[in-house]
């Protein structure tokens, strides 16, 4: 079993992140994260929690502590998402919180010999004292692509698995021994048939639904007319930047690189 103790600072003032089955604890989710110890939080302790640091803010201590069974009441617990609004920061940290809760979580026992793992006080990992084998949070590196045409249009599409949701540019996950151009350039040929050119790094944001690093490119088209492969694109289509549909919000690094491309055609 993975334990840390609680921290040395006897207060234990610091930003809390308390994870159970990959929600979080918010008391009050209009309010900002503030600085608290683990008494101000009123959350009761039985001895089966796991907690360690995860980061600083403002040179205090950022805490997970990770719950097995969530405590009541159920509607203090939210989504990762739901701390989107409080800023990057507080995102960044929540999506951390949730994804080394995970790790914990999944790394109890070796996937080599089945001893019992032990947390490493100098890094983020686990290790078997037994037979040496060392886990890390995993982290799966997905590609988003916004294609462009020669006529300003951008190809947004909709995936097969939610039907009622928004177009968006195309997303994939990378695979093993795989560039994320390579990725890129097969996920778009793989969904919609087109070939892509002159890729351009577009930015990055950790996705923590539940382990994904969300990287962008801006892609110029090259050939091939829309296919959609039906497994994982309901539909597609070329957009003028000027008329598009509902898209994902600017929280998300798609929304955000939509919103450039919309920019950059304004200013044209
Ligand atoms: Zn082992």
């Amino acid at each position: 079993m993975i334990r840390h103790s609680l921290p040395h600072n006897k207060t234990g003032l610091g930003y809390w992140y308390v994870v159970s089955q990959g929600k979080l604890f918010l008391p009050n989710d209009s309010e900002l994260p503030r600085p608290q110890t683990l008494q101000q939080l009123e959350l009761a302790l039985d001895g089966t929690e796991m907690l360690c640091q995860i980061g600083e803010i403002d040179q205090l201590p950022c805490y997970l502590l990770q719950y097995q069974d969530r405590p009541e009441p159920e509607d203090h617990w939210h989504s990762a998402r739901q701390f989107l609004m409080y800023g990057e920061q507080h995102f960044e940290h929540a999506a951390r919180a949730c994804q080394v809760a995970l790790f914990l979580q999944t790394h109890k026992f070796c996937g080599q010999c089945g001893s019992s793992m032990h947390l490493v006080n100098w890094e983020l990992a686990a290790l078997c004292h037994k037979c040496g084998h060392r886990c890390y949070p995993r982290i799966n590196p997905c590609v988003l692509i916004a294609v462009v045409n020669s006529q300003h249009q951008l190809l947004l599409a909709r995936s097969a698995r939610h039907k009622t949701g928004f177009f968006s540019i195309l997303a994939g996950f990378v695979e093993s021994a795989e560039t994320l151009e390579q990725a890129a350039i097969r996920e778009v040929a793989e969904e919609v048939g087109v070939v892509i050119t002159n890729l351009r790094y577009a930015g990055s944001q950790p996705w923590p639904f539940p382990h994904s690093l969300m990287t962008a490119f801006i892609a110029d088209y090259q050939s091939g007319e829309l296919r959609c492969q039906p497994e994982e694109i309901e539909e597609a289509h070329w957009f003028d930047l000027d008329k598009l549909p509902d898209v994902p919000g600017e929280v998300t690094l798609s929304g955000q690189i939509i919103q450039q491309l919309v920019n950059a055609n304004c200013r044209k």
